[in-house]
């Protein structure tokens, strides 16, 4: 046996090489297992092959709404035969001249020049300036590169760091990237295209849209979409979230993403303000998972537990998804840390220590006892 042919994330995850043993990951997960081995498009392929035949560029920005959500509704038609009935072979059909991919691709344009990709809903011209999250126009890429941390059905991961964050977590682990925009290189479409192709390539079992946060960069993602399209490359597209998006920046992805990895932080907007600076937070997070279970899409939801916080935020958001995402997969999470201001600020000191191994016990038990399936730790 030729050893140099073995991958080196089998030998660091071997969780990961079998995680799809397990039946209940495997039909929790199943249309993103199908695409990941290539016998089902990734959902944008199947916009991207829906035809528009209006003239949708001299719409009103209104006009273009209804156009997107009635053929989004053909849209769910299309990926429901294929959930159904996989076939992979559209991937090799040509583009129509206009498609829904490009009725997405007009109205994000539009958006940034009135930005409310998130419910920041700044408002602002980004091609004359910055909003909330710091960000003009332009998107930055801090790294790109194949993760092999993540869940291990995840694993290995392209993922693709951006800069800059419509969220203010006083404790963000990477917060040399989402709070400093300028820690990257400047991407247009055809760069993000190519990183995903080198990723796929490189055995990546999907492309993990990450940051900071990818929200205020979907100008640049969509399009790369439709290269990618153009190129006949299938590969799951994975949005790793704080999921703080407006209804219209959830109805732009909704059908192109094959996974979601969105976090759940807060279960009350007390603490969603005091450390994240985002109002109304538990209102818009789950009508966007309500949104996203709904539609019975694969979905591992992320819960970081804070130190003090098992009762006001790990307990409410456990029993939330328990009672409307049941087939959620979640990630109870141990990780956290003191970070970005927590050590620097006594204001936080609250925060300012790990979480006991009694605090993950009483929210692994809570979370067995409302029957949730977890995931292998990240
Ligand atoms: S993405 Fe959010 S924070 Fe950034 S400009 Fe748009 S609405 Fe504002």
């Amino acid at each position: 046996m030729n050893r140099l042919n073995i991958s080196i994330w089998r030998l660091y995850r071997p969780d990961a090489v079998v995680a799809f043993d397990n039946p209940l990951i495997r039909n929790r997960l199943s249309w993103y297992y199908v695409v990941m081995n290539d016998q089902a498009p990734a959902k944008f392929h199947i916009a991207a092959r829906l035809e528009v035949n209006e003239d949708y560029r001299s719409m009103s920005t209104e006009e273009l709404w209804r156009l997107h959500d009635k053929v989004g509704e053909e849209f769910d038609k299309a990926w429901g035969e294929q959930r159904v009935k996989p076939r992979s072979s559209i991937i090799k059909s040509s583009l129509p001249k206009s498609s829904f991919l490009d009725v997405k691709i007009e109205l994000v344009s539009r958006i940034i020049r009135n930005c409310n990709l998130c419910e920041r809903r700044c408002g602002i011209d980004r091609t004359k300036g910055k909003g909330a999250c710091m960000l003009d126009r332009r998107s930055r890429v801090a790294s790109y590169f194949i993760h092999i941390g993540e869940e291990a059905s995840l694993v290995p991961s392209g993922t693709i760091f951006f800069t800059g964050c419509n969220l203010r977590c006083v404790y963000c682990q990477n917060w040399d990237i989402s709070q400093r925009p300028e820690n990257g290189i400047e991407v247009d479409e055809a760069d993000l295209a190519s990183m995903q192709i080198e990723l796929r390539a490189s055995e990546a079992r999907n492309i993990n849209w990450v940051g900071g946060e990818p929200t205020p960069n979907l100008h640049v993602i969509i399009p790369s979409l439709r290269i990618l399209a153009e190129k006949g490359i299938n590969v799951p597209q994975l949005w790793n979230s704080n999921l703080y998006l407006t209804p219209e920046g959830m109805r732009l992805i909704i059908h192109l993403m094959d996974i979601w990895l969105p976090d759940f932080k807060y279960g009350n907007d007390q603490c969603a303000l005091r450390y994240s600076v985002a109002p109304r937070y538990v209102e818009v997070v789950s009508r966007n998972l309500k949104m996203i279970c709904d539609r019975d899409e694969d979905i591992i939801i992320r819960h970081l537990v804070l130190p003090g916080h098992v009762e006001c935020c790990t307990r409410p958001v456990l029993r939330w998804i328990a009672h409307n995402c049941p087939r959620a997969i979640v990630n109870v999470m141990d990780q956290y840390h003191p970070d970005y201001l927590v050590p620097r600020l006594s204001r936080y000191r609250e925060l300012n220590r790990r979480v006991t191994e009694e605090e993950m016990r009483r929210a692994y038990e809570y979370a067995r006892e409302l029957g949730i399936l977890t995931s292998s730790p990240s």
